[in-house]
């Protein structure tokens, strides 16, 4: 159902983009969105019947239009997290990384605003071995979605933490990269989302833009000298764009970047030079133009270090939080069970739960747990209850379980079952104990064979199916 377009958003936009581009854009709005989706390259990508791919995105590696939405809650391999559905505009982000990042050695990004995780997910699959990536959201029941889909997406160097912009900056010169996806006025998602367009009204725009100066201006001061501060939107609103990142030249030590692009592209670049002399860039993607969503992004760099470095507390103590019935001898032999290449991590006992993390992160692991509110560090690999390792999830769906672990097989329905926390019925000759199930070679979590021949479902309650699917 679509919704009549606020007068005051129509008049603004024929204000801004006079009245031909203004009307092409409203009857854009009222289109069908289109659907894209993100393979991981992390996790192979099997013939799938569910998704009907058919152009690739021009600015993005391994995405795809469909020809139409599926139901993705029906396929597995949406579960296992073999692809991300993310509207196209939103993985131009790529293409800045490809630009002025992917040269660089190491970096370790912060993504501010994360929820539920597109332009999270994306990183990671960005991120070389070395480098980190902080996903962050301050709402904490969206937090909680964020933490699940990084566990699906199984990159073994990401965090996900909860805090506010206010805490991340005190991390001063911390990071890297940092790729703010403000929270805004959504007027890019009025034909995906038709509730944004009852939300607006003539204020959003003001206090939107109110809302992100305090963001950026928070989050600064933990962007290290020479960092890249990737600021996006997904409005039209000059006061949330433009006018955000004039904010942040004029007031900071900060220089704008000219993004090259395709012609064919269609984005529209804007450009203003300030009195000072310098130029500020911005990246419009209008539905009208390109295929994908209202999008904004504009790419900065910082050109001075203002603030003394926050050190990594107790550098070179074991960052080990509580006493731990489990030596580390046991930590290192559970990890060299689950993990292949188990020595390219160093346990981490949180409490009664074991995490591995990659040996390179160590210091940067410490300061982060140390600072933040952490729901996702490394991989999780099982928590202990009584003597035994109950493994979990994350270490199923990580990059790096080992091969040699038992798993089963299942077939759609049988995995839709196993996604729903259902029963699960198994083929005779299974092995007993903790068990892998795998859909097309994929694994989705852990079941414990009984010796009776049935078995116990350890899909988390949390992320279960729980509507009716017909297989
Ligand atoms: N980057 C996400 C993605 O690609 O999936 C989408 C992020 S969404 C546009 C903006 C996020 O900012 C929301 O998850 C919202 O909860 C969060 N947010 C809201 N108010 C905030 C604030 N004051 N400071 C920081 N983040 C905020």
């Amino acid at each position: 159902m679509s919704f009549p377009l606020p007068p005051a958003f129509v008049s603004r936009l024929q204000h801004d983009l006079g009245s031909d581009e203004a009307l092409a854009l409203q009857n854009a709005l009222q289109t069908n969105p289109p659907i894209s989706i993100r393979h991981n390259p992390h996790k192979f990508f099997p013939n799938n019947p569910h998704l009907s791919l058919t152009n690739a995105v021009p600015w993005c590696d391994k995405a795809y239009y469909l020809a139409q939405r599926p139901l993705f809650t029906a396929d597995p391999l949406f579960h296992a997290a073999c692809y991300y559905v993310q509207e196209a505009a939103s993985m131009f982000l790529a293409h800045i990384w490809q630009q002025f990042i992917s040269s660089l050695e190491t970096v370790c990004v912060l993504d501010a605003c994360a929820a539920p995780g597109g332009k999270s997910t994306l990183l990671a699959s960005l991120l070389n071995k070395q480098s980190c990536l902080v996903s962050n959201e301050v709402v904490r029941p969206r937090a909680n979605v964020l933490a699940e889909n990084m566990t699906k997406w199984g990159s073994t160097n990401t965090f996900v933490t909860c805090n506010t912009p206010q805490d991340l900056g005190k991390l001063h010169n911390f990071f890297d990269v940092i790729v703010i996806d403000a929270p805004c006025s959504g007027e890019g998602m009025f034909r995906k989302d038709p509730a944004a367009i009852q939300e607006w009204t003539s204020q959003s725009n003001a206090f939107c833009s109110q809302r992100q100066r305090h963001i950026v201006a928070d989050l600064y001061p933990c962007l290290a000298n020479n960092g890249y501060l990737i600021y996006s939107t997904c409005t039209f609103s000059k006061q949330e764009n433009e006018d955000i990142v004039r904010y942040l030249v004029e007031n900071y030590a900060m220089t704008c970047l000219q993004i090259p692009l395709l012609p064919e592209w269609n984005i529209i670049e804007s450009q203003e030079t300030l009195p000072t002399g310098e130029n500020i860039f911005g990246y419009h993607f209008y539905p009208h133009l390109t295929t994908g969503e209202g999008f904004f992004v504009a790419c900065l760099q910082k050109t001075a270090e203002e603030y003394p470095t926050t050190k990594s507390k107790n550098k070179n103590k074991n960052p080990q939080k509580n006493t731990t019935s489990l030596s580390l001898a046991q930590q290192k032999s559970y990890l060299s069970n689950y993990l292949a290449p188990a020595d390219d991590f160093v346990p981490l006992m949180d409490g009664d739960t074991l995490f591995a993390i990659p040996q390179c992160l160590q210091n940067v692991a410490q300061t982060v747990m140390q600072s933040l509110y952490c729901l996702k560090k490394g991989i999780e690999i099982g928590t202990l209850k009584g003597k035994d390792l109950v493994p979990s999830v994350g270490v199923a769906l990580s990059h790096c379980i080992s091969p040699t672990l038992p798993r089963i097989a299942l077939s759609q329905a049988q995995a839709i079952a196993y996604l729903r926390r259902e029963e699960v019925v198994l083929p005779d000759a299974c092995p007993i104990g903790w068990c892998l199930v795998q859909y097309e070679g994929h694994c989705l979590g852990w079941i414990k064979v009984l010796s009776s021949g049935r078995c116990n479902n350890y899909y988390p309650t949390h992320w279960k199916i729980r509507m009716n699917i017909e297989v």
